[in-house]
C-alpha cells in the first residue's frame, strides 16, 4: 500500500489478472491439491474443504489415491522402489544430498563424469554435459551459442525455456508454422537473401531450434525434412528431446532412432531428465569441441549448483536399465509396454469418439475438450472417479481448444487404461465432448 500512495504499482500487480481469476476458478483442480507420494502408477493427493473456493484452501487431512495420468513418468522409473530407489539410496549414503558447489568449484564429481559418458553414449553422440535443471540448460545453453549477428530460427511451438534462452542469447529471432518445412524453407530463404537487419551482413551463425515430441500437441517433429533443409541450407539444427528421450524409438533413443536418422545428422540434441528417467536435470550432445566450449561459456555450469548425487544415480542406473546393461530385458519390457498403451488409449479415445491430437506414437495424449468452461468440469470429472489428469488452456492453447493432456506411462496396466476410458466415456457423455460416431465406428 505504501508503493501505491508513493505513485508506484505494487510488485504483485502483474499478476493481479488472468492467472489468479483461473487458479480461483480451481481449472486445475486436481494439482492445487498437494501430492502426497510418488508421482508414481497412482498418485495420493490430499483433500481439501470442496466448499473454499479460496486461494488458501483448507486440507480436510484426508488423501486420495488416484491414477495418475499426469506426471511424465514414460517409462515408470518414478516409482520408489525397485533397482533405481536403491542405488539412490546408496548414493545418498556415499555422497549426501548435494555437492554444494558449482561444477567449475568443487562440485565436479565421478558421478557427473559417469553419467555425461553414458548420457553421450545412450544419445549417440561423442560427448555431453549436464545441467541441474532442464529448464536452465535451454536459457543457459542458447545464448553461449549464438549471439548478435546470429538467427535463431525457432519453432512456433517450442517450449518456454527455449524462448527465454533464445532472447537471452540477442540473437535475431524468427518463427516458422509448428512443424511446418514449406513455411521454415521460405523464411530460411527470405532470411539467407535478407542478412542481417540494416546491414545486410551475412548471418554469423543459423540455428533452428525444434522439440522431439511437443508437450502440449503430441506431435512429432518433422526429423527427415529438417534434415533434407538442413543439407541445402546449411544451418545448425538444435533438438529439445525433452519428451522424445527415452519414449520414442524402438531403443528408446529419441527421435533419431525413430526415423532411422544418425544422430551425428543433429549439431545438438538436448534432453532433460525429469521424464523417462524419473529424475531431475537436462543435459546437451554434440560433438567433444562443441560441448567443451559450452560447459566453459553457459552460465548455469559456472554459476549453477551442480546435479545432486541421487539424482545422478538415478539416471545412470535408469539409463543402464534401458540400455540392458543392469536388469536385462526390463528396459526393453517398459519400452514395449509404452509403446502398447500409448497405441491402446489413443486407439481407445479414437474409438469412443473423442478428438486427440498428436502422433500416433506419442505418449502424450491432448484430449480436446474445446471451451474453457470445460477444463474445470472436466478435472472434476476425473477427479470424482479417481484419476488425476492435467487440463490445459488459453494461453497454453489457443482459447477454444482446451484440452486434458493425459501422459501414458510403462507403468499403467491395461486395466487402468480401460479404467481410464470407462471415464473418459462417461465424463464425454456428462460434458458433451464426444463426436457420435467416433472415428473407428464407420458411420
Ligand atoms: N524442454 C521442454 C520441451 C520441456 O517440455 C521442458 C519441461 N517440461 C523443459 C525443456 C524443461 O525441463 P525441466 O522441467 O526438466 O526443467
Amino acid at each position: 500500500h505504501l508503493q501505491e500512495q508513493d505513485g508506484y504499482a505494487p510488485l504483485n500487480n502483474d499478476f493481479d489478472n488472468f492467472y489468479i481469476r483461473r487458479l480461483q476458478l480451481r481449472i486445475n483442480d486436481c494439482f492445487r491439491r498437494p501430492v502426497t507420494g510418488v508421482p508414481g502408477r497412482f498418485i495420493t493427493l490430499l483433500d481439501r474443504t470442496s466448499d473454499d473456493f479460496n486461494l488458501s484452501f483448507k486440507m480436510t487431512g484426508t488423501t486420495t489415491e488416484t491414477l495418475n495420468m499426469s506426471s511424465y513418468n514414460y517409462l515408470g522409473f518414478a516409482q520408489a522402489d525397485g533397482e533405481c530407489a536403491d542405488a539412490a539410496e546408496q548414493s545418498i549414503k556415499k555422497y549426501g544430498i548435494s555437492f554444494c558447489s558449482p561444477r567449475a568449484d568443487a562440485g565436479n564429481s565421478e558421478l557427473h563424469v559417469e553419467v555425461e559418458r553414458l548420457v553421450a553414449e545412450f544419445v549417440g553422440k561423442e560427448a555431453a554435459t549436464i545441467h541441474s535443471m532442464g529448464f536452465v540448460t535451454n536459457a543457459a545453453v542458447f545464448p553461449a551459442l549464438v549471439g548478435k549477428g546470429c538467427l535463431l530460427i525457432s519453432d512456433q511451438l517450442n517450449h518456454s525455456s527455449i524462448r527465454f534462452g533464445a532472447r537471452l542469447s540477442g540473437a535475431v529471432i524468427d518463427m516458422f508454422k509448428h512443424n511446418d518445412m514449406v513455411d521454415l524453407e521460405r523464411l530460411l530463404r527470405e532470411r539467407i537473401s535478407q542478412g542481417q537487419p540494416r546491414t545486410h551482413r551475412p548471418w554469423r551463425k543459423i540455428l533452428v531450434a525444434v522439440e522431439g515430441l511437443y508437450s502440449m500437441e503430441g506431435t512429432m517433429c518433422n526429423l527427415p525434412g529438417l534434415v533434407a533443409l538442413k543439407k541445402r541450407y546449411k544451418f545448425a539444427l538444435y533438438v529439445d528431446e525433452a519428451h522424445s528421450i527415452g519414449a520414442c524409438g524402438p531403443r528408446g533413443r529419441g527421435v533419431c532412432d525413430y526415423f532411422g536418422i544418425d544422430p551425428n545428422e543433429i549439431d545438438i540434441l538436448m534432453g532433460t531428465f525429469t521424464k523417462s528417467f524419473g529424475a531431475n536435470g537436462g543435459y546437451i550432445c554434440g560433438s567433444k569441441a562443441m560441448v567443451d566450449k559450452i560447459r566453459v561459456t553457459n552460465a548455469g555450469t559456472i554459476f549453477g549448483e551442480s546435479p545432486t548425487p541421487a539424482v545422478l544415480t538415478q539416471i545412470a542406473t535408469s539409463l543402464r536399465i534401458i540400455a540392458g546393461e543392469i536388469a536385462p530385458g526390463q528396459g526393453e519390457e517398459r519400452l514395449q509396454r509404452l509403446a502398447f498403451n500409448s497405441r491402446y488409449l489413443r486407439l481407445g479415445l479414437k474409438r469412443l469418439g473423442f478428438i486427440v491430437y498428436g502422433h500416433d506414437d506419442s505418449p502424450i495424449i491432448p484430449l480436446l475438450l474445446y471451451h474453457p468452461a470445460k477444463i474445470p468440469a472436466f478435472s472434476h470429472e476425473m477427479l470424482k472417479r479417481k484419476i488425476a489428469v492435467v487440463v490445459v488452456g488459453y494461453p497454453a492453447t489457443p482459447l477454444i481448444s482446451s484440452r486434458a493432456r493425459l501422459c501414458v506411462s510403462a507403468a499403467h496396466t491395461k486395466d487402468d487404461l480401460d479404467r481410464l476410458l470407462a471415464a473418459c466415456d462417461q465424463a464425454g457423455d456428462v460434458l458433451q465432448l464426444k463426436f457420435s460416431s467416433g472415428i473407428a465406428g464407420g458411420q
